[in-house]
Formats: C-alpha cells, sequence, structure tokens
C-alpha cells in the first residue's frame, strides 16, 4: 500500500535560448508579436521545453532530448505544443496527472505580463489541468549577466504530479 507521499512526485525543469530576431517569439504555445524569436532546431519555446523537462523528471522518465533529439529531422521547426502534448500523454500514461506548475521567465523584454492569460490558458488545456493551476512569472536580470545583456531568455519551472485515482 502506498503511503501519502508516494502518491505525489515533484519535478524541476529549465531552459534558455539565445534570441534569433529572424524569427517569431513563442513562449507557451502563444505567438508574442514585435518581439525577437528563439534560435532553436524547434520553434523555440523555451516555457513549454522546461515544462517537458519537469514533467518528465517529476515522473523520472528521461528528459526532453532522449524523447524529441535535435539531431532528428522530424523535429525541425517542431511546434512545441506538439512536444508538450506528447510528454502529457506519456504521464497520463504511466498513472500520473498534473497537479499544479510554477514558472519563472526571465527576459529583459518582451513584457510578459499582457501575454500571461493567454499562455495559462493554452497550457491548462495541453496540460489537462485547470487555469488556476498554472502560474506564469515574468522577471527580469535586473542587467546582471547574458539574460541581463538580452542576448537570450531562460526559464525555471517546477510541477506537481499527482497518482490517479
Ligand atoms: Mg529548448
Amino acid at each position: 500500500m502506498m503511503c501519502a507521499m508516494e502518491r505525489i512526485r515533484i519535478g524541476q525543469g529549465y531552459d534558455s535560448h539565445r534570441f534569433d530576431a529572424n524569427r517569431p517569439l513563442v513562449l507557451g504555445g502563444v505567438e508574442i508579436p514585435d518581439a525577437p524569436g528563439l534560435k532553436a532546431h524547434s520553434d523555440g519555446d523555451a516555457l513549454i521545453h522546461a515544462i517537458i523537462d519537469a514533467l518528465l523528471g517529476a515522473a523520472a522518465l528521461g528528459d526532453i532530448g532522449q524523447h524529441f533529439p535535435d539531431s532528428d529531422p522530424a523535429y525541425r521547426g517542431a511546434d512545441s505544443a506538439q512536444l508538450l502534448a506528447k510528454a502529457v500523454a506519456e504521464i497520463h500514461a504511466a498513472g500520473w496527472t498534473v497537479g499544479n506548475l510554477d514558472a519563472t521567465v526571465i527576459c529583459e523584454r518582451p513584457k510578459l505580463r499582457p501575454y500571461v492569460e493567454k499562455m495559462r490558458a493554452r497550457l491548462a488545456n495541453l496540460l489537462a489541468c485547470a487555469v488556476g493551476d498554472i502560474s506564469i512569472k515574468g522577471k527580469t536580470n535586473e542587467g546582471m549577466d547574458a539574460t541581463g545583456a538580452g542576448e537570450g531568455l531562460a526559464v525555471h519551472c517546477v510541477v506537481l504530479l499527482t497518482a490517479q485515482a
């Protein structure tokens, strides 16, 4: 018989990408206009990449690079939302559901606040949980280091998984 603590798992994810002005910016499955995109093999959605790693980490199912290798041409320009949907299906198949998610996106610009509600709605849909279970916070790095110099963007994320009833 499981004890109470065996019915929840925590996972942590991190991702960062350099800006690439020639691409559109997609974060949390939402396109953000008038901002440089992110250099990547896929669409560069660093928020979704960090979420995928947090989910896989919580379930001890490896990492995003194992599941969706950037050496595989199938993932060139990939819609990261589709990769997240696949990761969520794996989490569900392993007997877990998403309890809640909390993410911090670090960049000097653009300001993310106007897009946070749209991202929460999209992510809640992809993660099969309520919008109230999704938190996305934007921070600057106060001008420090490469992120602060505006060279790119970084994301930290934690998720809680609960065992399916
Ligand atoms: Mg990435």
